[in-house]
């Protein structure tokens, strides 16, 4: 199985060190979804889809930075 980002222009592939998550069920991995689109509207969710690491805030494991509304500052 080839991991491979799926986040438009990313160009992050497994083996180099880098966390791969796959869609969450929910709400979650809708949001994903609806910030994957405003890169790449024709984007689709696979069985196979992953999203890399470095597209999250580190703080944040599943949420991806900038989309959501940041509850806590600091
Ligand atoms: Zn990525």
């Amino acid at each position: 199985m080839v991991n491979k980002c799926c986040v438009y222009g990313c160009k992050s592939r497994a083996g180099l060190n880098i966390r791969f998550h796959r869609f969450p069920k929910g709400d979650i991995g809708n949001k994903w979804i609806s910030y994957l689109r405003q890169f790449n509207p024709s984007f689709e969710k696979k069985v196979s889809s992953n999203v890399c690491g470095l597209n999250f805030d580190p703080d944040l494991d599943y949420e991806i930075s900038r989309t959501t509304d940041r509850k806590t500052s600091v």
